[in-house]
């Protein structure tokens, strides 16, 4: 992979249903020049407010991440920064007239797809390269993300682990590679627990959810579509844990940095995600100072 930075070569669009809001949104997926990194423009708000995907503008991470500036926010991006972080895209301007990211099928491969049919250019400037010189870890109960030096690039571990119900066991690791991103990681969806889906509707969530966006694991081991209940066909045996890795990938993405580590994670969710990608921000800011 060459170190110079990317871009895609012209505007791709897509309107899809978000998962919490069930709002359906269009996003136009424009170029940027070097160094404008990743940034999100809500057209439907007076000023055209920005709002930069980064560390300092995470708002929430229950459940996904959103972002927000001067009170303006966007929702649910992390699967659109897990496909930009597969293909290497550093700057790129994605406009939307609505507050969530659409769902599409509950994976990254919509938005890889978009991407990779726009094309992708190299641009002048060197890619933000980090390389981890020591251990970091946060924890949170019996859940924990590890991040370890490592020099050969990016190499992601996750245990997943509902302590003996739903599922076995599940662990998966990969080397970041966008070859490896592309066929094993961006196709794995978005699923849930049958036991949270009452607590989901109490709270008002999950308001897009369809048959073809997410799926749910039953204690008895099924995995069923959340609406009509039907069996669910998986993409892999070991899907879930292919996209917790998915949503590591996406959350640390807004280190903006390549980074070159190897991240264990333990049951981790978004929070943890987001506060390992702050904790790297930290580090790589006293590196650089020194
Ligand atoms: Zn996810």
């Amino acid at each position: 992979m060459t170190n110079q930075q990317r871009t895609i070569a012209r505007v791709v669009e897509y309107s899809g249903i978000g998962l919490f809001t069930g709002e359906e949104v269009k996003l136009c997926f424009r170029p940027a020049t070097e160094n404008m990194g990743i940034y999100f423009v809500r057209n439907d708000i007076a000023g055209r407010p920005k709002i930069s995907a980064n560390t300092e503008t995470v708002s929430d991470c229950e459940r996904q991440i959103s972002l927000q500036k001067n009170g303006v926010g966007i929702k649910s991006v992390e699967h659109v920064m897990a496909a930009l972080a597969g293909l290497g895209i550093d700057n790129i301007e994605i406009e939307m007239n609505g507050k969530e990211i659409p769902a599409g099928d509950g994976s990254s491969l919509l938005f890889t797809r978009l991407l990779k049919g726009a094309g992708i250019i190299h641009q002048k400037e060197q890619k933000k390269n980090f390389y981890l010189q020591c251990k970091l870890e946060v924890t949170n109960g019996d859940a924990s993300i590890v991040a370890l030096p490592y020099d050969k690039g990016l190499s992601l571990s996750y245990i997943l682990d509902f302590n003996g119900s739903f599922l076995n066991r599940q662990c998966f690791e990969i080397e970041m590679t966008e070859k490896n991103f592309m066929s094993q990681i961006a196709p794995a969806r978005t699923f849930g627990l049958s036991t949270s889906v009452e607590e989901f509707k109490r709270l008002g969530l999950g308001k897009g959810v369809t048959d073809d966006n997410t799926f749910v694991l039953h204690e008895d081991g099924t995995v069923k579509k959340p609406l009509s209940m039907t069996p669910a066909t998986l993409r892999f045996p070991n899907e879930c844990v292919r996209h917790k890795i998915l949503d590591i990938i996406g959350d640390l993405y807004l280190t903006n940095l390549v980074l070159h580590a190897r991240i264990i994670a333990t049951k981790s969710g978004h929070n943890l995600n987001a506060r390992m990608a702050k904790k790297i921000i930290e580090i790589s800011k006293n590196q650089t100072n020194n």
